[in-house]
Formats: structure tokens, C-alpha cells, sequence
């Protein structure tokens, strides 16, 4: 594995490093406050090129591919981990679907749109009684001469109510998984509605709602990989997706760091600055000794994704390991800083909240262990 970043790679990192700073992080906080979606952090990261990262350049994109997506969600997501996701699921759960899965046709008329940011896109696998066990779903699709007919709901659909296109994984044949398919669905279409939208913990500017078909007629020339084939469609998208939110750990994982080592200089108590107690130094040392080590399983489920290899585990990994040490540094880092690191006037305690989501979305931290088992016993 090469260590040193191409020149590209290190462009497209200092291009996010300056977003991040000057675009995403200003607002952050009133976002959190007001749950507002990131509109305009969004739109200036189309212009920027970072929604099509995943594109190949034929369709509209820069095709730099996951090493650079991730290098570019990991400084967004230091300064805003709202953001992160948003630009996350677009980038690596809908326009990478489409480019993996798609038929020409429907490369030619989502991706040029989903690359500069004119269309935002989505991810509508789970409901209400499937999360999990995503493949127990129960949202169905009907064929109807050309087109299918939808009817369901989908929960927890992140920009769901500001996106233009949903990758929709519906039921087409027989229980289980495999009687499930993927489509491309667009949220004009009638006899869609946008329904509620969830209050969260944390990630509050970014709009997590539930989705309603009633009846919504869907081509069937928008089907995504085989009929019937569609939990691979999924799962294979969650590989990358995963990676993302490795990434997203991560950032928030840097931001605590920072923070605590700013706090850790300026903070004097018994006439010393507190990080000149070694219990202060240790929880410095384990944060940045964690972030080495995301970041080193994040860069290798990436390049093997690049690379077209087996990543499945490496993803899995990255994701497990990210996510369960974002939220250990964000929990060190309300430590380091007291009673004020509880306070919203400090970030930490954002970050705090930010990073609980990294565990459960996009398989849980139980569902990743059960992933890295399974590849084991399999051996
Ligand atoms: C903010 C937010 C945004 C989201 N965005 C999206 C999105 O854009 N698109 C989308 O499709 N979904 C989205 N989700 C859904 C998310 O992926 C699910 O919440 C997640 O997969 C867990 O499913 P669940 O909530 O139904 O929990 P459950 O599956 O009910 O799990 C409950 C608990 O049981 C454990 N558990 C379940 N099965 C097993 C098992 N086999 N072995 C051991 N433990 C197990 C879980 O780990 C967990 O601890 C989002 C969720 C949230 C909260």
C-alpha cells in the first residue's frame, strides 16, 4: 500500500480542508441549533465538484473514485458532520448505485445531474419493521405492463425530504432476499409524499424523514441490476456507504482532538495548564493513536474498493473500528473539558451527540461484527 497521497488525492483533500473551514464549520452550531438542512453548504459542494466525486468523467463527474471521496468527507465531517452525511449518501449510496447498477440509459439521464449537484439524491432501504433484517421489507412493487406500482413506507431516510432521487429497494417476488429489487425513483413522481420528519439526537441539520407510495408509478426501465437481485444491489452500495461513514467517525474524531488539545493548553487548574497531568496527556495519546488507525483501515477498504477487490470485510472493519473510537474521543473530549465540554458553548459537546449515529446507521456496530464473523467462519 502506498502511503504518500497522489497529487490529485492531496488537491482534492486541501480543496474540502478550506470548504470545511470556510464554508461548513461557520454555521454549524446554529444549524444543530435550529435543525435546518445545510442548503447552502450543499450547493457551494456541487460547485466544488465534490458531489461527483464517484462519476466517471464521461458522465459528468471527476471519477477520482472512494480514496478521494473519503479524504474529502473526513475534513467536511471535522467541521460538520451534518453535512458529511448529506454529501456521504449522495456521493457513495445513490449516484455510485446508479453507476454500478444502472443501465446506460439511466447513467445518461441521473448522473450528469447528481454529479453537479442540480439533483440531490437518497437511499430508501429500511422501514419501520425492517432495519437489520433489511431484507425482511415489505414495501411492494408491482409490474403493470411498462411500469411497476409502488405502495409502502420507507423510515430514516436521510434528505429524504430534499432529495430529487431515491435509490428504492422494494419487494418484487417471494419473501427474503431475494425477492427484493432496486429502483431509481424520482420525488416528483405522484402518489409519493414526504412524511414525517424525525428529531434526533444528533446530525440535526440533516433531514432524516419517512417516505409514503401510494400507488406510484415507477418505469420499469428504472430498474437497477437484475429483478429480484436488488439486496445485492444494497448490500454492495452499503460497502462503500460504510467506508463513508468510517470517514464521518473519523472527522468527528479529529475534531475532538483538536479541541481537546486547544483546551488542554488554555485550561489551568492547581496553577498548572491541565494538560500537564498525565491522566489529561493519555486521553490525548489513545485519541490520536485511534485516528492513525481509522485512518489506515478507512485508506485500505477504499483503495480495495478503487481496485474493484473484495472490500466487504475491510469495509465492515473501517466502519466498526471509526465509529466505536468517534464515540470513545467524543466522550474523552467532554471529559477533557469539565463542565464546560457539557455546554453547547464549546463543540464537543456536539460532537458528543454527532458521533452516536455512527454506530447505527448503515448496519449497527453488531450488525459490522456479524459481517467480520461471517467472513471469518466462512474461511
Ligand atoms: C439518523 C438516521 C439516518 C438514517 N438514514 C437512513 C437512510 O438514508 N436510508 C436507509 O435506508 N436507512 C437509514 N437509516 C436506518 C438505519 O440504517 C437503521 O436504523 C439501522 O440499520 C438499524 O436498524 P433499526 O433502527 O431498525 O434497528 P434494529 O435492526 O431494530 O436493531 C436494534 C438493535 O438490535 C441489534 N440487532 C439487530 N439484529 C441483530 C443481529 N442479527 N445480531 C445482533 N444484534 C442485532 C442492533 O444492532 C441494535 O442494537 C437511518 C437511521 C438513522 C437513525
Amino acid at each position: 500500500m502506498d502511503f504518500d497521497l497522489r497529487e490529485e488525492l492531496v488537491a482534492i483533500r486541501d480543496l474540502a480542508r478550506d470548504f470545511a473551514r470556510d464554508v461548513c464549520a461557520p454555521g454549524a452550531a446554529e444549524r444543530d441549533r435550529k435543525e435546518e438542512f445545510p442548503t447552502e453548504p450543499v450547493r457551494k459542494a456541487a460547485e466544488l465538484g465534490l458531489m461527483g466525486l464517484l462519476v466517471p468523467e464521461e458522465y459528468g463527474g471527476s471519477g477520482l473514485g472512494n480514496l478521494a471521496l473519503c479524504l474529502a468527507l473526513i475534513e467536511v465531517n471535522k467541521a460538520d458532520a451534518s453535512v458529511g452525511v448529506t454529501l456521504s449518501v449522495h456521493n457513495s449510496l445513490c449516484s455510485s448505485c446508479i453507476n454500478s447498477w444502472g443501465s446506460e440509459e439511466l447513467k445518461r439521464k441521473y448522473l450528469p445531474r447528481l454529479a453537479s449537484g442540480e439533483l440531490l439524491g437518497a437511499y430508501a432501504l429500511s422501514e419501520t419493521g425492517s432495519g437489520s433484517d433489511a431484507g425482511s421489507l415489505t414495501c411492494k412493487a408491482v409490474r403493470d405492463g411498462d411500469h411497476y406500482v409502488v405502495t409502502g413506507s420507507k423510515a430514516w431516510i436521510t434528505s429524504g425530504d430534499h432529495a430529487d432521487v431515491y435509490i428504492l429497494f422494494a419487494r418484487t417476488g417471494g419473501e427474503g432476499n431475494k425477492g427484493v429489487s432496486a429502483f431509481v425513483v424520482e420525488r416528483a413522481w405522484k402518489g409519493l409524499t414526504v412524511g414525517k420528519k424525525e428529531p434526533k439526537l444528533g446530525i440535526r441539520s440533516s433531514s432524516t424523514v419517512q417516505l409514503h407510495f401510494d400507488k406510484c408509478k415507477v418505469p420499469a426501465s428504472n430498474l437497477l441490476g437484475e429483478l429480484n437481485q436488488g439486496f445485492k444491489v444494497a448490500l454492495h452500495t452499503l460497502d462503500g456507504g460504510r467506508i463513508g461513514i468510517a470517514c464521518q467517525a473519523l472527522g468527528i474524531m479529529e475534531a475532538c482532538l483538536d479541541a481537546s488539545v486547544r483546551y488542554a493548553r488554555e485550561r489551568k487548574q492547581f496553577d498548572k495548564s491541565i494538560g500537564e497531568f498525565q491522566a489529561i496527556q493519555w486521553k490525548l495519546a489513545e485519541m490520536k493513536l485511534r485516528i492513525d488507525a481509522a485512518r489506515l483501515l478507512i485508506y485500505r477498504a477504499a483503495s480495495l474498493r478503487d481496485a474493484k477487490k473484495p472490500h466487504g470485510l475491510e469495509a465492515a472493519e473501517a466502519k466498526l473500528f471509526a465509529s466505536q473510537s468517534a464515540n470513545w474521543c467524543a466522550k474523552e473530549a467532554v471529559q477533557v473539558h469539565g463542565g464546560a465540554g457539557y455546554c453547547a458553548d464549546f463543540p464537543v459537546e456536539r460532537y458528543f451527540r454527532d458521533a452516536r449515529i455512527t454506530e447505527i446507521y448503515e448496519g449497527t456496530t453488531e450488525i459490522q461484527k456479524v459481517v467480520i464473523a461471517r467472513h471469518l467462519l466462512r474461511e
